[in-house]
């Protein structure tokens, strides 16, 4: 896991506690980096994911079997508003932000526990794309696409039983 920029460590460290079943990978917290200068689009504001995932190749160490980076920035591709995260689909590199997954963005009180569901639901979805898996119709699947919190929050942290059986035969 990356760091980019400053990012609650102890709040990334806890989510895996869940994910790391899903995937049967411990993970490694590698020094926080900048968030890289060239990735940000000063007009809108936001970073771009695409250009975070160049750079967690460039970081990932070669025995790592995926590059996790988590952020405070917001993040975007081109043709959307807004990403909670990005992945190659089948790559090494993943990219979750925190900015939209906190209620204070959305002028609530923060929820520290709800926070930490809806990032571990994020990283268990873009960690998937990068182990593979493309998107699910099951309701409470992880894999499930989110472009609200409401919908991240309507999901599970897990993988359905057809996405776990998929990543058994892809990894
Ligand atoms: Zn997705
Ligand atoms: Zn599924």
């Amino acid at each position: 896991m990356v760091p980019f920029g400053e990012v609650p460590v102890g709040l990334v460290v806890s989510a895996w506690d869940a994910v790391e079943p899903v995937f049967g990978l411990p993970c490694r917290t590698l020094a926080p980096q900048p968030l890289p200068a060239a990735a940000l689009d000063a007009a809108r504001g936001q970073y771009s994911s695409r250009l975070l995932l160049a750079e967690l190749l460039r970081l990932a160490p070669a025995e790592a079997r995926g590059a996790l980076g988590v952020t405070e920035a917001d993040l975007f591709l081109p043709v959307l508003t807004f990403v909670f995260g990005e992945a190659q689909l089948g790559g090494r590199a993943a990219v979750v932000s925190l900015c939209r997954l906190r209620e204070e963005l959305y002028l609530r009180p923060p929820q520290p526990v709800l926070l930490l569901a809806r990032l571990r639901k994020e990283i268990v979805h873009e960690l998937g794309h990068g182990f593979g898996l493309a998107h699910c119709r099951d309701e409470r699947c992880a894999m499930r696409p989110s472009s609200t919190v409401g919908q991240t929050d309507a999901k599970n942290a897990a993988l359905c039983f057809r996405c776990a059986t998929l990543l058994g035969r892809t990894r």
